[in-house]
């Protein structure tokens, strides 16, 4: 090891140095919280640690801009002489005392940077490395520390943070809380939030849970209530019985917070949600209970995978979410039992992974890491979607009980510590026969995904003679993605299946010959299977003229996204895909078909029509999706129909509706609307330019009570003005990073400011943001630029932006990060494909 070089952000190096001669560390932070949100937050920190360094190396404690904010700091009770340096603290080894423990006690003034300060309430957010850009300390995942904590805060607000608190009187005008110490956790996951929150409080299965919250409509916490600890409960049961660990980290609250990042963050035994991911609407649909059920049990499992076992650096950062989205969907099964579980795994997973494999900026599910400063680029769809399917072929593989067995030892091995995917493989190899670390090599390491085809032989009669499956690499890198498949032969009267083992470049089916042509044939009958399935021109005719009536639910929906990948890549004209959609849409009786078809419309009319084509179909579209409304029976679906609708309307009768409705003459049976249905409705006529849009907006103001969504919606309104130049201005004061600190209010905003409809005036605003990029990754949190550009492109189509992305693309300086680089390739890629579509067509 040479010399420790003191860099920006914590490279791998120095968090390598650390690991080998920092252990044992606690910390005790007291941390007092004025009402104030513009006053400075101020802190006291021990530090406790064994050090032990031969080479004596300085001591690195990381916190940002140190000069301005430490007060004092003192090394084993004597005043120091440390030296600021980048974003670290660094102390001299002779002020430490090696193999024994050290105390380093620090006077600061918090950075407001993780802080998250909002007027009346402050939360943090540390994930992946931002601690540090807060409070001093070790912000690596592999040195986990025990946490106490002291937090003095105006009189009468709330707080909560990992440990169990207790009350302990404050001066006049202030409370003092103490948490109890922490088990062993990795300071991405320390948490507190503070502020005006009311608590509600349950029992399930003699566990008490507390539930933090912001909502002031009393009527929507009660209609949520009881559901969401409900889930939480069933979630914490089905881990503890899955994982044979009893829960680790004794309390169990959760916060809802409004304009939280994103949807949920596991902080053991602090989980902090995006509020309206569990306050549902009482018009919410099917595949938002679905969501809010899948987030919680996701945030749940982390629990175990992540919390109690963490990776030992953030390259690894997607086994804990492949876990956590894995027992994600088996755990929310028992709660739906109405949903074809199988047919949901599909929808949920397939067609966004798909949507970055196909892009020339895909990534593999595991990706060298330099410096956590970067770590936030590491996070997608790929983590997300991909690596659940992965991981559901992998126990697949393996059989279920071997599997679960192989994921018990490794938390017990692990616990409160750290392990690589390596070790995790290597405990998993025990349990099967197959060369797993050969199967990784290629599913985890590399990026992308095999072209998977069917090919018949048929003999004179015009009867299947033979029947193979072969992959090819899209890269022609010859690399090969072994897996196993199910291969559907459809016929009228019934299916046959056979499995196959694709270990090759090519499989043959035996026990085909003889038998008549099918109607089509799907290597990937069972929706598990990964690839870009190409079809055979006799599949992929029958389907597209019969698709829904295929009996089968599961088939047809694997038939759906294997068609929606054959749009995307030209192998389905945009009009037949339209008709089959419309089509589906009059047959389908099973709801998560009809929304996921309802999905497919939306975007396939924003996005794969011309102008005109839209206007010529927008009378039908509306019609039948007005008509859907009556006609569905579950208020889930009425309102999907619903939603869809209001995103379509394009007519001078549907935007009338509208107006109506927003105004209260006339009302939807079966579809209560609530406050944010009116806000889309006043949104949606702004954006349709009625002449009366301002009022509207004025009017919908003053309807919303409630301070945060009164905030969010005055925060977003300049993007729907009808005057380009109030856009412009909201546009250019994102420019300030101030303004961009409640992401989902800019999102929400960008995706109103590049709507369609106003998207030939917003394509001005293009460029400037793709610029603007580097900096949105330096100062936003982990999914911020990835969202940020799907919130700039997404509703875009025309040539002339796609040109405009690639001419960035081509400017940009060699050493520009490559990863964002592939941000920008993976969000373009609808733009790409949709513009090159609407082009043919127009030309
Ligand atoms: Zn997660």
């Amino acid at each position: 090891m040479g010399p420790l070089k003191v860099e920006e952000g914590v490279s791998w190096a120095l968090a390598e140095h650390r690991a080998m001669t920092v252990s044992e560390v606690h910390y005790e932070y007291v941390i007092r919280v004025p009402r104030d949100p513009a006053a400075q937050v101020r802190g006291d920190v021990a530090i406790e640690f064994l050090w032990s360094d031969r080479a004596g190396e300085v001591v690195v404690i990381d916190f940002k801009d140190p000069s301005d904010r430490v007060i004092d700091i003192r090394a084993n009770g004597l005043g120091v002489d440390w030296t600021a340096r980048h974003d670290h603290v660094v102390l001299p080894a002779f002020a430490m005392r090696s193999g024994k423990r050290n105390r380093i006690e620090v006077e600061f003034v918090a950075g407001d940077e993780a802080l998250n300060r909002n007027d009346d309430f402050l939360y943090t957010l540390f994930v992946p490395d931002r601690a540090h850009f807060s409070l001093p300390l070790f912000d690596q995942p592999n040195l986990k520390a025990r946490f106490s904590l002291t937090l003095e805060v105006p009189e009468g607000w709330a707080a909560l943070a990992n440990g169990e608190a207790t009350v302990v009187s404050g001066d006049e005008g202030s409370t003092i809380y103490q948490f109890a110490e922490t088990a062993p956790i990795s300071s991405y996951l320390f948490a507190f939030a503070v502020g005006e929150f009311r608590v509600e409080v349950a029992e399930r299965a003699g566990r008490v849970l507390r539930m933090f919250h912001r909502e002031t409509d009393t009527e929507k916490v009660a209609r949520n209530r009881e559901t969401i600890f409900d889930l939480h409960g069933r979630a914490l049961d089905w881990l503890e019985d899955y994982t044979g660990i009893a829960y680790p980290f004794g309390k169990f609250d959760f916060a809802l917070i409004p304009p939280f990042q994103y949807g949920g963050m596991e902080h053991p035994g602090a989980i902090f949600y995006r509020e309206e991911g569990l306050m549902l609407e009482e018009s919410a649909t099917q595949a938002q209970q679905m969501g809010r059920a899948s987030l919680i049990a996701h945030e749940t499992a982390h629990m175990w995978f992540g919390d109690l076992v963490t990776m030992n650096w953030f390259d690894d950062v997607w086994t804990k979410e492949v876990f956590a989205n894995f027992m994600a969907s088996k755990i929310v099964q028992p709660s739906f039992p109405e949903v074809n579980h199988q047919l949901r795994f599909l929808l949920a997973h397939h067609d966004s992974a798909y949507g970055v494999d196909r892009s020339a900026g895909a990534n593999p599910i595991r990706q060298p890491l330099e410096n956590l400063n970067e770590a936030g680029t590491l996070y997608g769809p790929i983590i997300y979607q991909k690596a659940p399917i992965i991981m559901r072929q992998l126990e697949r593989l393996v059989g279920q009980e071997r599997f679960r067995d192989g994921l018990r030892e490794y938390l017990h091995v692990f616990r409160y510590g750290n392990a690589t995917w390596p070790e995790l493989i290597e405990i998993l190899d025990r349990q099967s026969n197959m060369d797993l670390a050969a199967w990784s090599a290629v599913w985890v390491e590399e990026p992308g995904r095999p072209v998977v085809a069917a090919h018949m032989a048929t003999d004179e009669s015009e009867h299947l003679d033979q029947l193979s499956v072969t992959q090819l690499d899209p890269d022609n890198k010859g690399r090969q993605w072994p897996q196993q498949l199910e291969i559907l032969l459809a016929y009228d009267e019934e299916d046959i299946r056979f499995p196959l083992m694709l270990d090759g470049r090519t499989s043959f089916v035996d026990a085909v010959a003889g038998r008549p042509l099918p109607n089509f044939i799907l290597p990937n009958a069972t929706g598990l299977e990964y690839g870009r399935f190409q079809l055979d021109p006799r599949s992929l005719d029958y389907l597209i003229a019969s698709l829904p009536s295929i009996p089968d639910p599961l088939t047809r929906g694997i038939g759906w996204v294997t068609l929606w990948d054959g749009v995307l890549n030209a192998e389905v004209p945009v009009s037949d895909w339209m008709e089959l959609v419309l089509a589906g849409l009059i047959t389908e009786e099973l709801e998560q078909n009809t929304e996921r078809i309802l999905g497919y419309l939306e975007t396939t009319y924003w996005r794969l029509l011309t102008d005109d084509t839209r206007r010529l179909l927008a009378p039908r579209i509306e019609e039948l999706l007005w008509s859907g409304i009556a006609s569905s029976g579950p208020q889930t679906l009425k309102a999907a129909y619903f939603r869809a609708w209001r995103s379509i309307v394009q007519t001078d009768d549907g935007v009338e509706r509208m107006r109506r409705l927003w105004n209260r003459e006339q009302a939807i049976k079966g579809v209560p609307l609530s406050v944010g249905d009116f806000t889309s409705l006043a949104a949606g006529l702004a954006l349709r330019e009625v002449d009366e849009a301002e009022s509207i907006l004025d009017e919908q103001v003053a309807r919303i009570d409630n301070p945060d969504r009164l905030a969010r919606f005055v925060f977003v309104r300049p993007a729907l003005s009808r005057n380009p130049l109030v856009r412009e201005q909201w546009f250019e004061s994102l420019r300030d990073s101030i303004n961009r600190e409640r992401e989902p209010w800019v999102l929400q905003g960008l995706t109103y400011l590049h709507h369609p409809l106003h998207a030939a005036d917003s394509s001005r605003f293009v460029r400037p943001s793709l610029e603007l990029l580097q900096e949105i990754q330096r100062t936003g949190d982990i999914f911020f630029p990835t969202a940020w550009l799907d919130a700039t492109l997404g509703g875009h189509n025309s040539v002339e932006v796609a040109e405009l992305v690639r001419q960035f693309l081509e400017s940009l300086p060699p050493d520009y990060p490559a990863r964002l680089q592939g941000k920008i390739h993976q969000s373009a890629d609808m733009l790409f494909r949709s513009s090159a579509i609407v082009g043919r067509i127009e030309s």
